[in-house]
């Protein structure tokens, strides 16, 4: 069993252009709206193999969506610690799946706490992004694009704490694909990967000021880190106003609502601000989704 679904991989007719093909893994379509379901899915079920009675996340974004679904889906309650920082509607979307969201603190890093407070032994706390059971659920997806179409010449993602990235590259190497770089869009305020490439290793960054807070993890983990110096990966960095500008051209194209997190690599796959992207004859562009933006609210963020 697993709790993700296959998705659709589609050839874009809006970015494709003489001599390239833009395919869309459209992960924006998992039951929870995110690719996080894939990691989250598998993470919980091995957990809850191993003994877990209850799931803890401390996310109030897509993958605290994500584990009260698994949560609902294997039997298991779920509690969610959420700041207060947190708005009504991630705490809605996650209450309806039959979680506890408990609002606790003024950031994340209080919420954190009170949930390692709360945290019983049979309990699982569930990562949002640095765990390798996480890397094998997202892996699947290459499985997924392998039997589904071509051999990509490049990949664009999205990158937070840098979860995705390390399952999609996970999954290259497992099909052999060494030679496919992957370009990881952040947006300015959350680039906290371009961060790490500039330092030579993780670095925090002081604040995250992006809107694209699916993107906000302060500090990428050591591996997505270690993957930049192991396969070909390129940082590229885009503002907020981009991200934004392509959700809602990706809503009049393809008809579905993504979050600017995802935006930011919809932007790179139009603008293509790299050789490795101008020269792609097949790119494969990761649309994670995410929940946390309404048709409205991008274009109110679009001014
Ligand atoms: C979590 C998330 C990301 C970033 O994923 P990481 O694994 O943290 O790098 C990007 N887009 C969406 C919609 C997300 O939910």
């Amino acid at each position: 069993m697993s709790l993700h679904v296959i998705t659709p991989l589609l050839e874009s007719d809006a970015y494709s252009r003489p001599g390239q093909r833009v395919w869309l893994k459209m992960e924006a379509l998992q039951p929870t709206g995110s690719f996080k379901l894939r990691g989250v899915g598998h993470a919980c079920e091995v957990l809850a193999a191993r003994g877990a009675r209850r799931l803890l996340s401390s996310s109030g974004g897509n993958a605290g969506l994500a584990v009260a679904y698994a949560g609902r889906r294997l039997g298991l309650p779920v509690t969610v610690v959420v700041p207060e920082t947190t708005l009504d509607r991630p705490k809605a979307l996650i209450g309806r799946q039959g979680a506890e969201v408990v609002v606790s603190g003024r950031s994340w890093t209080e919420a954190n706490e009170h949930l390692s407070s709360l945290r019983q032994p049979t309990d699982a706390v569930v990562h949002p992004f640095d765990d390798p059971l996480l890397w094998d659920g997202h892996a699947s997806m290459i499985d997924e694009v392998a039997a589904q179409g071509p051999k990509p010449d490049a990949v664009v993602l999205a990158v937070g704490g840098g979860g995705l990235m390390c399952g999609v590259l996970q999954g290259l190497a497992a099909h052999g694909w060494h030679d496919v770089p992957v370009v990881a869009v952040e947006t300015e305020g959350a680039a906290s990967l371009a961060a790490a490439v500039a330092a030579g290793r993780p670095v925090p960054l002081a604040a995250i000021t992006s809107i694209a807070t699916s993107l906000g993890a302060r500090q990428v983990s050591d591996r997505a880190y270690a993957w930049t110096r192991e396969h070909p990966v390129h940082s590229v960095v885009v503002t907020d106003a981009e991200a934004v500008r392509a959700c809602l051209d990706f809503a009049d194209d393809h008809r579905v609502i993504v979050e600017p997190a995802c935006g930011a690599a919809l932007a790179v796959a139009v603008q293509r601000p790299l050789p490795v992207l101008r020269e792609a004859e097949d790119l494969l562009v990761v649309v994670c989704g995410g929940v946390g933006a309404t048709h409205a609210q991008l274009v109110s963020w679009a001014g």
